[in-house]
């Protein structure tokens, strides 16, 4: 697991958790949103066919007020009362029927003639009603003489004298075409509304559905909320288990209650496309958000990255140039790198000295056979010429057992500083043993090296050595060039000259 990932997977957690919460508050709002809403249309929809209706029978109202005037001037005229039966049902198309009843419930004219009930006494509730009251009235619903669900809507007729008469009416059809039905039928199908009507005593006088004309009405909150107030809006889960939304309102009149209904599943149907609509327009921004995010992850993440590759590699040469070269941008990854370099310094400068350590002499400071090795394998890697000359000191043993092992060692110490300071400074000058030394003259040729060589042991030779004074050396002169092959060759030649040397009587230098 690295940082990149690490800042993805948080990223993108944190993206979809905010899409996903912005998706469900949404959802929320908008269920909520089209749950009040729905509630707030039925119940102004419903309000709306309480005013209609309410127009409807002070219409109503009207007509029977003017018919029983003229009634009462003419109630003895059976055709004045059969000519105003006709016209009320006739000219106004309020009725299904129109009668006009006597004061003992006997009824004098009928329209249409159809009914055939003129002569007989009516018995019927809406009747009964009428006679009793002497006012107007809508009745309760009632099957009819002709058997049909009705209410019947009468005014009272009065003589001049104020003698009751009796009464006009009208009946309307629940059940079958009416005014009254079409009416209230009017709503919007489209919409799955449906709307029906109560009375006072909770019977459905109208229904989308007339076969639960009659019935009673099966609400139970709705029945209460109805109770409390005129007009309003409901929630409720019905007695068939499903969730509705209702609107209702009171016509004042009649008193009936006028319900519409919407399911809520039939609601929220909307919501479906609504959220996918939401999801569509949400959706580019998220892939824009969590790009982005996967750029900067990338961003912040790859100093880093870069950083801790090198931490892997920190002895490497030119490392401290790749870390100068990781881009820092931040407080973190610069503090970082400072610190690396820094620490990279130190390291480089520490191996630096171990390896100088390692390469030298302590006593003379000169190489030492491992330098000398190193230096051996770089010119030969370079190809380049050169001459070796193997020194050593005539007769040491002797010097040690004279003068004891210090003063030989300051012996060895003397002879280094004589021959750095003969050498060139490209020379290369090593101790390869106790009191033996070998010189690399890069570029030398023969005669030149052997001049060297020989200028050397003179020196050598005249110097004055501290506490001994005269020392000698013997030297051994071989070439190497690329044809030669391995160097150690051309080693081991300077060798067998300077073993020449010395078999010649010491204190001279022998060309190989
Ligand atoms: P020659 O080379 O002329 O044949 O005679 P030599 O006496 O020098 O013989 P050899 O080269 O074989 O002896 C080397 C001696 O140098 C042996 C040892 O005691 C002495 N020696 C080697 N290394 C050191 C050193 O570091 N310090 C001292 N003081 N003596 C050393
Ligand atoms: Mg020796
Ligand atoms: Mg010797």
């Amino acid at each position: 697991m690295d940082l990149r990932r690490l800042i993805l997977i948080l990223a993108v957690m944190s993206a979809l958790i905010t899409l996903s919460n912005a998706f469900f508050a949404t959802y929320k709002v908008q269920r909520q949103l089209l749950i009040d809403g729905t509630l707030e249309a039925n119940r102004v929809y419903a309000a709306k066919l309480a005013d209609t209706t309410n127009l409807f029978f002070e219409s109503i109202d009207h007509q029977l007020a003017y018919s029983s005037a003229i009634l009462s001037t003419g109630f003895d005229n059976p055709n004045l009362l059969q000519a105003e039966a006709q016209r009320l049902l006739l000219q106004t198309n309020s009725f299904n029927s129109v009668a006009v009843v006597d004061a003992d419930g006997v009824v004098l004219a009928t329209s249409p003639d159809s009914i055939q009930i003129k002569g007989r006494k009516l018995t019927s509730p809406g009747a009964i009603q009428a006679l009793r009251v002497r006012s107007a009235k809508i009745s309760e619903p009632y099957i009819s003489v002709t058997g049909n669900l009705v209410i019947f809507i009468s005014s009272p007729i009065f003589s001049e004298g104020g003698t009751y008469l009796g009464y006009v009416g009208g009946t309307i059809y629940l059940k079958q075409k009416s005014i009254l039905n079409e009416l209230l039928g009017q709503n919007f199908h489209a919409a799955n509304i449906y709307t029906y009507v109560i009375n006072d005593e909770q019977k459905i006088i109208y229904h989308d559905d007339a076969a639960r004309v009659g019935q009673p009405m099966a609400h139970g909150g709705l029945s209460e909320a109805m109770r409390r107030r005129d007009s309003g809006s409901l929630q409720e889960v019905n007695r068939s288990g499903i969730d509705i939304l209702a609107g209702f309102a009171r016509e004042p009149l009649s008193h009936w209650s006028i319900i519409t209904i919407r399911t809520t599943d039939n609601t929220l149907m909307s919501l479906q496309g609504l959220m996918l609509s939401v999801l569509h327009r949400t959706l580019p921004l998220t892939l824009l958000t969590l790009t982005a995010a996967w750029l900067f992850a990338r961003l912040i993440s790859k100093p880093l990255w870069l950083l801790a590759r090198s931490a892997n590699d920190m002895d490497r040469t030119g490392i401290s140039e790749d870390i100068t070269r990781i881009p820092s941008w931040y407080f973190e990854v610069a503090q970082l790198k400072r610190a690396m370099l820094v620490g990279i310094g130190l390291l480089q400068q520490r191996i630096g000295t171990l390896n100088t350590e390692a390469q030298t002499d302590p006593l003379t400071g000169l190489l030492n056979r491992r330098g000398m090795s190193l230096t051996l394998d770089a010119l030969s890697a370079a190809k380049q010429n050169f001459a070796a000359i193997a020194l050593d000191i005539d007769m040491f043993k002797q010097v040690n057992d004279t003068y004891g092992h210090d003063v030989g060692d300051e012996v060895i110490k003397f002879l280094a500083q004589q021959l750095r300071a003969c050498s060139r400074e490209d020379d290369i000058v090593c101790r390869s043993g106790g009191e033996e030394f070998l010189m690399l003259l890069p570029d030398t040729p023969r005669g030149s090296a052997a001049e060297i060589a020989e200028r050397l042991r003179s020196t050598i030779a005249a110097a004055d050595f501290p506490t001994v004074g005269q020392v000698s050396i013997s030297a051994g002169v071989a070439l190497w060039t690329p044809e030669t092959g391995n160097p150690e060759q051309a080693l081991k030649q300077a060798d067998d000259a300077l073993y020449r040397a010395k078999a010649q009587g010491r204190n001279r230098v022998v060309v190989a």
